[in-house]
């Protein structure tokens, strides 16, 4: 089990210093008084259901074992649960759950714990439902392609199964490696391939627990074609891309870009900085990629659609991957940034849904304003600021480093960020989901019958509050 959650279990221990849990930095919270406290005689029932080697019961939150289900990827969120439990089957969650519900115990489902919302990890002591040994492949129709699993797959291994029957899973994420299907759905994953094959949709585990999947996956394409551009402008990158779409159509699979403050992120963290691709100093990049099912017919269209891009002076340099091992480092370098930044100190991450003309203006702005306080700068309270994003689907990701675990600084920023989107009329989240970390901006973003009407359906299908309490829908809706 340890090797196969490296990539999770691994970031939660490195830390050296865990960030503050969550309901001290957020004075506001409460623990909810109508839930139960767990008794040995809770324990006793749930070893009556699940085999003893997949509980792990610690009253001490902070001991190895049960602090890595307590932690998110990013040290941001801390929770102090002492219970996690692993079913390996339905009929075991809904053991669990039934208990729970009678019993009035709050429960936090968990999958590969890489999201980016705090959604996975508890406030308090919810028992956290952690659904890694979830993970049989149930059934596969080779002729039509639907693939039901449950819930604990990881995405990965999903694509490893697949791939050699010739089939793809339509959803690709730099947390492929640890995030699991039903993680997946609940967040509303999006993704690298958003713009071919859409998003998933789920309830960040708020109004039950996603136990199996059943998904109709894609052929694997036949041929795949990457190649990176450098660009001197936002305006240009737009242009690239509508370019993209009226050269490349059917076959354009992804459209990405980022800043080259990303890459400087990335050249100082993880990637040998000789490597990458594009020489000299372009203010953007952006790698585009094709699926297609016939290669030579693939590739001219992309060799005309760069052409087309240096002879209407929109594109400064560009290069094309010219077999499937350059093709994943150009790929890296992309996937590589939100990892670079969480290695390079305390990152925020928030992720948007914005008209795409405004995707980079709120990175300027956003830098513009804490240049002006003296806040943003090597060795101040924001080290760095960058912007990257799925411009094919106007999902722009910001980050930033925090001096530290400076919540002031982290409410300062998500101030401005989310007041930013809520008045350009974006989405405060676009793929991430809502969690914890946006919980306390509904109210601003949402209007009182949207709340209203997702409290109903909460109340209606979680009459006791049990399920993922705190997250999503504020207090008092
Ligand atoms: C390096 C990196 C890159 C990323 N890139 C992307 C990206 O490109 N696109 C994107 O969309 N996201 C991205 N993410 C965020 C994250 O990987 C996704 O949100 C992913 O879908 C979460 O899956 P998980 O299994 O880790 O879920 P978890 O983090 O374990 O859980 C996420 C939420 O779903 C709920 N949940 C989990 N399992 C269940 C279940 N079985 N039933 C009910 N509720 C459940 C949890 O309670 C929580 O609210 C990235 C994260 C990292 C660290």
């Amino acid at each position: 089990m340890l090797q196969r959650r490296l990539f999770h279990s691994s970031k939660a221990t490195l830390y050296k210093t865990l960030t503050p849990l969550t309901h001290v930095k957020h004075a506001g919270l409460k623990r909810n008084s109508n839930f139960a406290k767990i008794t040995d005689k809770d324990i006793d029932y749930f070893k009556s259901v699940l085999s003893p080697n997949n509980i792990i019961y610690e009253p001490d939150p902070e001991s190895l074992e049960i602090k890595q289900h307590n932690v998110d990827w990013f040290n941001l969120y801390r929770g102090s649960s002492s219970l996690c439990l692993f079913p390996t089957t339905t009929e075991q969650v809904s053991k669990v759950l039934r208990y729970c519900n009678q019993h009035s115990l709050a429960v936090v489902p968990q999958g590969g714990n890489t999201g980016v919302s705090g959604g996975a990890v508890p406030i308090f002591d919810e028992i956290i439902l952690n659904s890694s040994k979830m993970n049989k492949i149930r059934h596969f129709d080779e002729i039509s392609g639907v693939a039901v699993v449950d819930c604990g797959v990881i995405l990965e291994n999903l694509s490893q199964f697949l791939e050699p029957k010739g089939y793809t899973v339509p959803l690709d994420l730099g947390a492929k490696g640890s995030c699991q299907i039903g993680g997946n759905v609940s967040t509303n994953a999006g993704g690298l391939r958003l713009i071919k094959y859409g998003n998933l949709h789920g309830a960040e585990g708020t109004l039950g627990y996603v136990t199996g999947v059943s998904l109709l996956t894609p052929r694997l394409p036949k041929a795949v074609n990457v190649a990176m551009i450098a660009l001197n402008s936002f305006e240009t990158v737009q242009k690239a891309f509508v370019m993209a779409k009226e050269d490349l159509s059917e076959i354009l699979s992804a459209f990405e870009f980022w800043d080259h403050e990303s890459v400087d992120v990335v050249k100082s963290q993880m990637m040998d900085q000789s490597n990458y691709p594009i020489e000299g100093k372009h203010a953007f990049y952006a790698l585009i990629e094709t699926q297609g099912s016939n290669r030579e017919h693939d590739q001219e269209k992309l060799d005309s659609y760069i052409t087309r891009l240096f002879q209407a002076d929109v594109a400064k340099d560009g290069v094309l991957a010219q077999d499937s091992k350059q093709a994943e480092t150009f790929w890296s370098w992309r996937e590589e940034i939100p990892g670079s930044i969480a290695k390079s100190g305390t990152a925020m991450t928030y992720d948007f849904g914005l008209d795409a003309p405004l995707l980079y203006k709120m990175v300027e702005d956003t830098k513009d304003h804490f240049d002006k306080k003296g806040l943003l700068g090597k060795d101040k309270l924001y080290s760095n600021l960058i912007g990257f994003g799925h411009l094919g689907d106007g999902n722009l990701h910001l980050m930033a480093n925090l001096n530290e675990f400076d919540n002031g600084g982290q409410s300062l920023m998500d101030d401005f960020v989310f007041d930013w989107a809520i008045k350009h009329n974006g989405s405060i989240s676009a793929e991430h989901g809502i969690g914890i970390s946006k919980v306390h901006y509904m109210k601003k973003a949402k209007t009182d019958a949207q709340l209203r009407i997702m409290k109903t359906l909460k109340d209606a299908l979680d009459p006791k509050g049990i399920m993922n309490p705190y997250k999503i829908i504020p207090e008092q809706s």
